[in-house]
């Protein structure tokens, strides 16, 4: 019999896991807080329970973890990028940025990823497959147990479309934020798309208190085709439509991504177009100095940055710039796990 991933399982089904195995319900809140508050990732060592019942337990369920395969630590400002291999082989980042307000990390929710944006590094090797909530999870207890530095919050950008692996990442989202475990507010969360409308529709039933940040990268449908396939599926009016819809339902604002690409989206026009776009909704632009990746030809003039987010605040635009952190270790995301693949 194959066993179960336990770090998965939400508090309440380990509790009918746990009774229908005989046991009292109150044993599952026990293991719970091993695994998720002291992080003990053996049966054996959870002590308050008889050593029968651990005997049971090692037979049914499995704690997965991940193997830390290379650790490259930024000489400028701290952060470090984790290459993890999973229990099948396979291979995925994250990356711990020390940041003014505390420590936070950027997870990974596939390996590899289907939406072919071109621009990134993740995409170019396609999909392999979704990532459980337990190994979501475990990029970030690993991290804290080696490094030592308490996370306090969490960023989706890593490699993968979070909403293309939904179910798992809103099991992860209940795991991470659960008061009898980790219990981190999902204020301290945001989670980043590059639009899959029908999704971020029915996140919105959720009422999460994360951030949402859409990987938005262009102003009109055809700059927008051209970078990112998923606007064939998603045009931008339906993926605005679907923004205001969530910011009404959920009464969070939204943060859209904005790689600056020179040639591309960095020119005055394109940013009236944002403009007219944006204007209005409770959101906030964030402009991102493209990261090189060796396999595609985009970079950003750093003279248009300051430009184009002085032309988008003109027009009323709340806009911020994104700050470089790791870049002596090629901290964006998918390359390393490319260079280790290879
Ligand atoms: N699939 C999700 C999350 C992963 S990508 C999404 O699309 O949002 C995380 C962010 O990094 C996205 O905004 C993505 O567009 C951006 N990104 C990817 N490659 C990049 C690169 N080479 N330079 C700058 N930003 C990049």
């Amino acid at each position: 019999m194959e066993k179960l991933d336990i770090l998965s399982m939400s508090l309440s089904e380990l509790e009918t896991a746990l009774l229908s195995m005989g046991e009292k319900k109150f044993r599952a809140k026990q293991i719970f807080e091993w695994l998720h508050i002291k992080r003990v990732f053996d049966f054996s060592l959870m002590t308050n329970i008889s050593s029968a019942l651990r005997e049971k337990l090692d037979e049914k369920f499995e704690i997965l973890q991940l193997k830390i395969v290379k650790k490259l630590c930024s000489q400028i400002d701290g952060t470090i990028k984790y290459l993890y291999e999973l229990s099948d082989g396979n291979h995925i980042e994250c990356v711990l940025m020390d940041y003014h307000h505390g420590d936070s990390i950027c997870i990974s929710t596939q390996v590899g990823c289907k939406m072919g944006c071109k621009f990134c590094a993740s995409t170019i090797a396609g999909f392999k497959r979704n990532l459980t909530p337990s190994e979501m999870l475990l990029q970030i207890y690993t991290a804290e147990k080696d490094s030592g530095r308490k996370i306090s919050s969490i960023v989706m950008m890593g490699i993968g479309e979070p909403l293309d692996n939904y179910d798992n990442v809103i099991k992860f989202l209940g795991l991470v934020s659960s008061p009898d475990g980790n219990n981190m507010s999902l204020r301290h969360l945001s989670l980043s798309t590059c639009g899959l409308v029908n999704r971020i529709n029915e996140l919105s039933e959720h009422k999460f208190g994360l951030t949402l940040s859409i990987s938005l990268h262009a102003a009109n449908n055809k700059q927008r085709s051209e970078i990112m396939p998923v606007n064939d599926r998603y045009p931008i009016e339906e993926l605005i439509a679907a923004c205001k819809k969530y910011i009404e339902k959920t009464g969070r604002r939204i943060s859209f991504e904005y790689a600056l690409i020179n040639g591309v989206n960095d020119d005055r026009e394109t940013a009236n177009e944002l403009i007219s776009l944006l204007r209005g909704m409770n959101c906030h632009v964030n402009i991102i100095p493209v990261n090189k990746i060796k396999e595609r030809n985009f970079k950003t003039d750093t003279s248009s940055v300051r430009r184009f987010q002085h032309y988008l605040e003109e027009g009323g635009l709340n806009a911020t710039v994104r700050r470089t952190l790791g870049s002596d270790i090629n901290a964006a995301c998918g390359q390393l796990r490319r260079e280790y693949e290879i």
